[in-house]
């Protein structure tokens, strides 16, 4: 056996994939790519009632988006059902397992009388060491696992510690049901294995599963894997989280416009640290990660946050990265797709000309969206109430000068010549810059804020400047 990392994601396709499983993936991504080994993806997709095409396609979808690649084809579990009835058969066999044939009403009978006595509510092993022979004819029974009855079973957990599991407290639960098919503890078991998973990281609301699954690993005399529980995602008031606090599916968090390294890095920063880094790229993610260093205490998750560390990515990344991505962005975007039909050859160069102004003012894609509306606006312009505040009877009649002084700027239109041919205009005329400049950004943009003023004006190019700046004076 080689020492290679195998890991895996292994979601319910029962809905979107949501932050708190996008996290999980993250970490199994990250420690297969800090130690050089492979991730793996299984759809659980076992409960045939709750599991959806639709649901697989999102989570496929939504992994895509985030760049988290799986090795290999993805695997179906239910595809697996008659290798979880055999190896089911084969634990009976080796008489660590045996079929019981109650119907459901004799185990609610059970339950009840167990309650009675004020004891957990638990299969009481009447079939377990009962010869096969006394089976009721013509009935198939489920196949249930002999758990240890005394000690404890203990799960190492690399997140959690030590945990102890008194196996008094299991009972021998069904591992294969009367028709046939498998109950999801005893599919995720033989899967890992089949697999060769050597660490499961997944969130701690599996951790007594974990218990109950190192039962399965050890009647068959298999290794049990290394396990990582990590503590679940809460919103930023401590409470569970909810879709008010970003329990929404990734594909959500691309609308609002963030970035998939963004998330990634803040997701990474839920429960694990490196000393004071707060911003990551991906590759100081993949160098920095150990599953080991990820807290037990659960996490919260900050809107605000996320926010800022979007912003940050955006201003740090590289134009025409941050334009490809924008660009590929745009139809999920709020007022994305009206821009994406009007973004031609010009429109791209002119927005790409823009974007070092543009992501200063903008924490989001959405906002970029917003902030690069004056490039896509139609004459006349629609002026917001600032805009046209900066528009009074006094601005116009020094708009009225600019634009002659504009209109007589000869041979290259660029920002410099721009600025160089306002700035002699306010002089001559004593004016301060900004009482030039305000309204023209709100001649040229409809707006009262925007990137650098002259940077507009080159961005726009001379006729149009012009043309623009002439229908606020006329
Ligand atoms: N399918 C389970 C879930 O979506 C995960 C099971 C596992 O990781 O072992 O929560």
């Amino acid at each position: 056996m080689s020492d290679k990392v195998v890991t895996r994601f292994a979601p319910s396709p029962t809905g979107y994939l949501h932050i708190g499983g996008a996290r999980t993936a993250l970490f199994n991504w990250l420690y297969a790519k800090h130690t050089g080994g492979t991730m793996l993806l299984r759809i659980e997709d076992t409960d045939r009632e709750r599991s959806t095409e639709a649901a697989t396609a999102a989570i496929l979808d939504g992994l895509t988006w985030l760049g988290l690649s799986w090795d290999g084809e993805a695997v179906s579990q239910f595809e697996r059902a008659p290798r979880h009835r055999e190896v089911a058969e084969e634990l009976v066999r080796l008489g660590k397992a045996y079929y019981s044939y109650e119907t459901p009403a004799e185990l609610e009978a059970m339950r009840e009388a167990a309650r009675a006595k004020g004891l957990p509510p638990r299969y009481n092993g009447q079939w377990r060491d009962r010869d096969p022979s006394e089976a009721p004819p013509g009935l198939k029974g489920a196949i249930r696992i002999k758990a240890p009855t005394e000690g404890e079973t203990v799960v190492h957990d690399r997140v959690q510690g030590e945990v102890r599991f008194p196996n008094k407290d299991l009972d021998d639960f069904i591992i294969l049901r009367s028709d046939g098919n498998p109950t999801y503890m005893h599919a995720v078991v033989v899967d890992d294995h089949d697999m060769g998973v050597t660490h499961i990281i997944r969130g701690d609301d599996h951790l007594t599963n974990a218990a109950r699954q190192t039962v399965i690993y050890n009647a068959m005399g298999w290794d049990v894997p290394s396990m990582s529980h990590i503590p679940l995602i809460h919103g930023a008031d401590g409470a569970k989280l909810s879709k008010r606090h970003g329990a929404l599916g990734v594909e959500a968090y691309r609308s609002m416009g963030y970035l998939p390294e963004a998330l990634l890095n803040y997701l990474a920063r839920l429960g694990w640290s490196h000393g004071d880094d707060e911003v990551m790229s991906i590759k100081d993610m993949i160098g920095w990660f150990d599953i080991g260093d990820v807290n037990k205490g659960a996490a919260r998750f900050d809107f605000a946050k996320l926010e800022a560390l979007n912003g940050v990515h955006m201003r740090k990344m590289d134009d025409h990265a941050l334009f490809d991505i924008f660009v590929a962005t745009l139809p999920y975007l709020e007022g994305g797709p009206a821009l994406a039909a009007r973004l031609d050859d010009q429109k791209k160069a002119q927005l790409l000309a823009a974007l070092p102004g543009l992501k200063e003012r903008a924490k989001t894609l959405v906002e970029l969206v917003d902030g690069a509306g004056f490039l896509f606006a139609e004459r006349p312009l629609p002026v917001d109430e600032k805009a046209a505040a900066l528009l009074s009877g006094e601005a116009r009649a020094v708009l009225r000068g600019a634009h002659a002084t504009l209109t007589a700027v000869s041979g290259d239109w660029t920002a410099a010549t721009a600025e160089a041919a306002i700035r002699d205009f306010a002089q001559a005329g004593g004016h301060k810059l900004g009482a030039v400049a305000q309204p023209l950004r709100a001649a040229l943009t409809g707006r009262s804020t925007s990137p650098g003023v002259f940077d507009v004006l080159a961005v726009l190019g001379r006729e149009e400047s012009l043309a623009r700046i002439a229908d606020q004076i006329d």
